[in-house]
Formats: structure tokens, sequence, C-alpha cells
């Protein structure tokens, strides 16, 4: 059984104009390695600041080890030793060079001997591969450099659980790989961490957990396998696919083909999606709703068209469906136009669940 580290219970952070966190109820378990994924704006960094009492909860509780960290008689700096954080601005001391800005925590806070404070400085430069920097100033260093060293620093105060907000956002591309390289060592050592990313291949290359936020709170909480293979919920899956939608509602037989065409057409221009398939979904959706729905339909009828196009996997998917009496196309249609529909799309099928519906996928 793992053991529970972290207890959030009921959780909650209201702003004036907003409320990110509604009622998060979750454990972190020790070992855990968190990946905390979603749109912005949805509270990712507030729950990390909720928990190290960087930000004050509106209400609910927080336990590590047992402990309210919650209740106003708790000894925040005490929390905060617990809790390594690392910040998307690394924040080093500027007037101190890089074995002082580690050594500093140890000395001050956990009482450790200078001489103690600087072996373990050393070997956890070491670590994160820059001994020879020991001396060196903060702005003599890269932006993955000092990542680094805000890593290191965190470590030395032997926390149980590091927190890291968006730790790569604010570098150059080529210094992603080095601050993502030292975070997969802290793993396979077992360090418990939550790490608020945009990195999609290192959440699910690392992680053995991932949160995946939205509406309020954590809205799925899976391996990387469910949630970037098999997730259960529609907004994760939209998240993870990168969709876009286009969505158009028919309701009377002389609609606006013509400009209707023209918004398919700006929908797949604007997600940069070729040619050849935006003239198959182009025409799919003329011969479908224009030669075989829309003349078996009386003037009172309504039709969805919604077309997806995900980044991630570069394909595209249309749904149709409408009322009225049951109509399979493919079964009672126009031949020569369902043929055309047959050999432009990947997929097909019809069903008819009181609605008629049809789903087509284009490779
Ligand atoms: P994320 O990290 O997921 O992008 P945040 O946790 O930073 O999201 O913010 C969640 C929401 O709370 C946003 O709408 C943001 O504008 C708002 N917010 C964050 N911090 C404050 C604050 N100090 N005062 C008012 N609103 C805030
Ligand atoms: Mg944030």
């Amino acid at each position: 059984m793992s053991e529970c580290l972290i207890k959030i219970e009921h959780l909650r952070k209201e702003y004036p104009n907003v409320t990110p966190l509604k009622d998060v109820c979750v454990e972190i378990n020790k070992g855990d390695i968190i990946s905390v994924i979603g749109p912005s704006g949805t509270g990712k960094s507030t729950l990390l600041r909720c928990l190290n009492q960087l930000e004050e909860p509106t209400s609910g509780k927080v336990f590590i080890d047992d402990e309210e960290i919650t209740d106003i008689k708790c000894d925040l700096s005490k929390v905060r030793q617990k809790m390594g954080m690392v910040f998307q601005s690394f924040n080093l001391f500027a007037n101190h060079n890089i074995i002082e800005n580690i050594m500093i925590g140890p000395v001050t806070l956990l009482k450790m001997p200078k001489e103690e404070a600087h072996e373990l400085a050393i070997e956890l430069l070491k670590k994160v591969g820059l001994a020879e920097k020991a001396q060196n100033f903060p702005n003599e260093l890269s932006g993955g450099q000092k990542q680094r060293v805000a890593i290191a620093r965190a470590i030395a105060m032997k926390p149980e659980i590091l927190l890291f907000d968006e730790p790569t956002s604010a570098l150059d591309p080529t210094m992603v790989s080095e601050v993502l390289a030292v975070i997969k060592n802290l793993a396979k050592e077992g360090m418990t961490m939550m790490i608020v990313t945009h990195e999609m291949r290192f959440a699910r290359d690392v992680s053995t957990r991932i949160f995946y936020m939205d509406e309020g709170g954590i809205y799925e909480d899976g391996t990387p396998e469910q949630i970037f293979e098999n997730p259960s919920k529609e907004r994760t899956r939209a998240f993870i696919q990168r969709l876009k939608t286009y969505s158009t509602e028919i309701r009377t037989k002389d609609f606006d083909f013509i400009g209707t065409m023209a918004e398919i057409e700006n929908f797949c221009k604007d997600n940069l999606m070729s040619e050849k398939t935006t003239k198959n979904i182009q025409l799919v959706f003329e011969e479908l709703v224009m030669t075989n729905i829309i003349p078996q339909m009386n003037n009172d009828f309504t039709l969805n068209a919604e077309i997806e196009y995900s980044e991630v996997s570069g394909k595209a998917t249309m749904k149709l469906e409408y009322d009225g009496a049951e109509f399979d196309p493919f079964k009672d249609g126009d031949d020569i136009s369902m043929m055309i529909v047959k050999k432009l799309t990947a997929e097909n099928s019809f069903e008819y669940v009181g609605a008629n519906r049809i789903l087509l996928t284009f490779a």
C-alpha cells in the first residue's frame, strides 16, 4: 500500500472575480510523480500555492504527514521546508554565488553546520551537473543552469515533496531538456513531486499520475496511459488531442449553403489542414447534406453538423445528427453520391438512437 503524504480536503480558493478551486479533494502518496496539466487559468498555480500556503485557501484543509497545515497554529516555515518549490522564474539570490545560494536555506533554517551545508551543496551541484559553477554568480549562468541551481537549492532543504510550477516555461527551447533531465533523475530516485507542465511528452514519460485541471478542480485524475490514451471525460480528450471544432445548426431547406461551405473552408484553413482534406470534407458535407438528407426532410427539422480536427493526430471527423424518421443514407440514399462519400472517408457509420447519427473520419 502506498503511504499518504498529503491529503487535501474540500479545498476552495475564491478571488474577487473568479473561483479557480471549487472543492478539491485528493490524496498524494509518497513516491507519486504527478504532472498537473490543463488550459491556462484553471487553477494549477493556485493549487500549488495553496498547498505550500503561499496562498491562503478560502476554505478546506490540507494535511501533510497527518498534520493540518491550514490550521492557523501551524508553523509555516516548517511546512515550507517540507515542500520545496521551484518557480518558472528561478528566484536565485543575485548577490550570492551559486554555492551560497544552496547553503543559505540549510544553514539559516535547518541550522546545519556550515561545513556540512557546503559538502551537501557540492554534492547537489554534482547531481545537477554544475559543480564547476559553484563560485559563479547567477547572472553568469544560462537560464537552464539557473533552473538547475534552483532545483538543487530546493532539494538542499530535504523536502518531502517538490512542487514545480512550469519549470521550463521561461527557458529557451534549447535549455528545456537539461532541466527535464534533472527532474527525471529525481523521479528515478523516488522523490515525491508535483509538476505543473505543458511538456506533454515529459508528463507522459515521467509521471506516475496525471491531474487534468478544468472546471474548478481536478477534473480527471489517472495514470498517463489512461489520461493520454483513454481519457474518460470529454474535456480531457479535447485538451489532450488539441481538438478544434466547427459546428453549425441547419433548420431550413434553403439555408445559406454557400456561406456554410465558406465557413468550413475557413475552419480548415485556420487549422492548417491540407487542401485535399479540406476539399474532401466540403464534398462529403455537400453530398450527404444537400443530395441525401435535406430532400428527406419536412419543413420543420434540425440538423447539427460538427467537424472536429485533432492537432495531435492530424485527423478530422464529421458528425451529422438530424431528427425525423430513421433515414440511413448508406442504405437508402443516392447510390452514386454515397459511393463518393465512402471513397472520401476512412471510416463511416450510421446509427439511429431516437435521432439519426452519422460519424465519418477523414484520413
Ligand atoms: P493556471 O496556473 O492554471 O494558469 P492560476 O492558478 O494562475 O491558473 O489562476 C487561476 C485563476 O485565478 C485565473 O483566472 C487567474 O486570473 C485568477 N487569479 C490567480 N491569482 C490571482 C490573484 N492573486 N488575484 C486574483 N485573481 C487571481
Ligand atoms: Mg500557472
